[in-house]
């Protein structure tokens, strides 16, 4: 199946007579005849469900929709974007791991990653995307377990060269982590380019309306843990929770990772979506591949307005030539990145609050990747408690405004833009 074909169909193939529709199971529960079929599943000796905290139908179909999207071989879903990453790391590292990742990263995932995996014991270096492969290499330690990046970094927008990351990763016997948050796998599937598992916050564009929190992990399969045993005791020595059941072996490459990430880290700390979500999320799954050619259409053309506008100093957008990730879009975006545009407006703080409070259509939000189109001023919101001087430093201007185009009209967009910059 294409992959137009994958977002419609994938994942849920309804017998006769079943409903037609993905069914939500709004179950905690599922009933057994015997408690010998039901320590089966307690041993991982039988698949099946038992309680929702660990896993539900309803997720399960819509998680391997999203697996077929990404071309993995498992996936599941978790409660937000943060839950799916902090399980993806946490599968693999302990306390004394290694993490290098990515500085251009989403600021909830630099904190997590920063602070609170810190706190944990698990120490992150931090990488310029841009890194040369020397440079990358140096962040390396014997401790090191995982690769960090984002396909296109929110807020950044900077782009991931996943094949130079990958290379170097693999170089080292570490699996690379890419968050395919912005483009999706409509615009872009890191697993083709080498990376060995995918998150997602489906809070954006795979559900796309604004409606339901919710995160996914997937895994290529492709990486071969059994050939660093002594890196992934999680995954490559018995489980004594299970019985002794050692994941690498019992569920293979193709399983091993996912199965530990529900096994245990669902159980124990339980950030399963709802079985509602996961309904509302498959939703926006079906129209994922007509939504964002669209949302990236408009993109284009309000980056191509405002660069192009007298009162708009500078323009982010991987899709204009001049762009500093141009090149490498045109590699790993054929067909254009997502609809988030960023640009500084002249005149500072006082610049962007006085255009962004003319705008009509677009929305004041603290939210991206909506079909209502929405933008936010760092420095008065998200970064408010940062001096300008500090703000330069970070790469976020005053007058920077991260504005996400929506599924409207794009002459409707820009008459917009232009009536509150005038
Ligand atoms: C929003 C976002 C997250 C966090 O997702 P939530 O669903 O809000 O928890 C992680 N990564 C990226 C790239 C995001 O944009």
């Amino acid at each position: 199946m294409k992959i137009n074909t994958k977002c419609v169909q994938a994942g849920y193939r309804p017998g006769n007579g079943e409903p037609r529709q993905v069914p939500i199971i709004q179950s905690t529960t599922f009933k057994y005849d015997t408690s010998e079929d039901m320590g089966k599943l307690f041993d991982l000796e039988a698949s099946g469900y038992f309680y929702t905290r660990l896993q539900n139908p309803t997720n399960d179909l819509v998680a391997a929709k999203i697996a077929e999207l990404e071309g993995g071989t498992a996936a599941m879903l978790t409660s937000s974007g943060q839950a799916a990453n902090f399980f993806a790391i946490f599968n693999i590292c302990e306390c004394g791991s290694h993490i290098v990742a990515s500085s251009s990263i989403y600021g909830g995932t630099f904190n997590l990653i920063a602070v609170t995996l810190k706190k944990m014991g698990i120490d992150t270096t931090f990488v310029s995307p841009d890194a040369t492969e020397e440079e990358l290499q140096a962040a390396f330690q014997p401790n090191t377990r995982v690769m960090f990046g984002e396909t296109i970094a929110n807020p950044a927008l900077t782009v991931l060269d996943i094949e130079k990351f990958a290379r170097v990763a693999h170089k080292n016997g570490v699996p690379l982590i890419v968050d395919n948050t912005f483009p999706t796998p409509v615009n872009c599937r890191p697993i083709e380019w080498g990376a060995d598992i995918v998150t997602h916050s489906t809070t954006k564009y795979m559900d796309g309306h604004g409606t339901a929190l919710g995160g996914a992990i997937v895994d290529s399969g492709k990486f071969n843990w059994m050939a660093y045993a002594d890196k992934y005791p999680g995954l490559c020595q018995p489980d004594e929770s299970y019985h002794g059941i050692t994941y690498a072996e019992k569920f293979g490459q193709a399983g091993a990772f996912i199965t530990k990430c529900t096994a245990q880290l669902m159980r124990d700390l339980g950030c399963i979506q709802s079985p509602q979500h996961a309904f509302y999320l498959n939703l926006g799954l079906e129209s994922l591949h007509v939504r964002m050619p669209r949302h990236v259409e408009n993109a284009q053309a309000v980056a191509e307005f405002l660069a192009a506008h007298p009162k708009v100093e500078r323009v982010t957008y991987s899709g204009l030539p001049g762009d500093k990730y141009y090149e490498i879009a045109q590699k790993y975006l054929p067909n254009g990145g997502c609809g988030v545009v960023s640009f500084e407006i002249k005149g500072g703080r006082t610049g962007a609050e006085a255009f962004m409070r003319r705008l009509k259509l677009a929305a004041i939000e603290t939210h991206v990747a909506d079909a209502r189109t929405c933008c936010l001023n760092p420095a008065t919101s998200t970064h408010r408690q940062m001096t300008d001087k500090q703000l330069v430093q970070a790469g976020i201007p005053a007058g920077l405004v991260r504005l996400s185009c929506g599924l409207e009209d794009k002459e409707d967009l820009i008459a917009d833009l232009a009536q509150a910059l005038a």
